[in-house]
């Protein structure tokens, strides 16, 4: 089942890639599947809709939920995170405040890699950001805040 899931969800990613206009060849290699592939799910081929429908559902999940069932479903972090990134249909943005200790537990938590340390002060790219909030929560000086945008 996880298998038919994780194909359903690179399915949404190949739709929001090819809405964006990227070619075929650039999707199949964004996902790390071949071209024909690729151009099967676009054409809504070799993919059951049950298995777009339950990935639709994962997609609309709460941001955390939405990450840790993906995290569940690939077992490679880099493909995860691609899968996150590209199908969220939220943004966020991440306010890192002077309180910070740099500590580093929010670089820990965050899988999908969007927290660096630098000058013992943590630092934090929104756009890697799908709002799971799993740094807030880690934060030993309450220093993080997640808002959607
Ligand atoms: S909410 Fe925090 S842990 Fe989650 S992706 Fe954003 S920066 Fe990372
Ligand atoms: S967990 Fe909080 S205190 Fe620690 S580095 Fe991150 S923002 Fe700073």
């Amino acid at each position: 089942m996880p298998k038919h899931i994780a194909s359903g969800l690179k399915y949404l990613a190949a739709v929001k890639l090819k809405d964006a206009g990227e070619s075929h060849q650039a999707i199949a290699e964004e996902l790390g599947v071949d071209r024909s592939t690729i151009s099967h799910y676009l054409n809504g081929r070799n993919l059951s809709w049950n298995s777009i429908d339950v990935a639709r559902t994962i997609v609309d999940l709460s941001p955390r939920d939405f990450l840790k069932m993906t995290e569940a479903i690939f077992d490679e972090p880099e493909q995860s995170r691609k899968i996150v990134n590209i199908c969220r249909e939220r943004n966020f943005e991440v306010s890192i405040g002077d309180s910070c200790i740099g500590c580093g537990l929010c670089v820990n938590a965050c899988t999908m890699k969007a927290i660096e340390l630098e000058s013992l002060k943590a630092h934090a790219d929104s756009i890697q950001c799908c709002g799971c909030q799993l740094c807030s929560d880690e934060c030993p000086t309450n220093s993080i805040k997640i808002l959607e945008i």
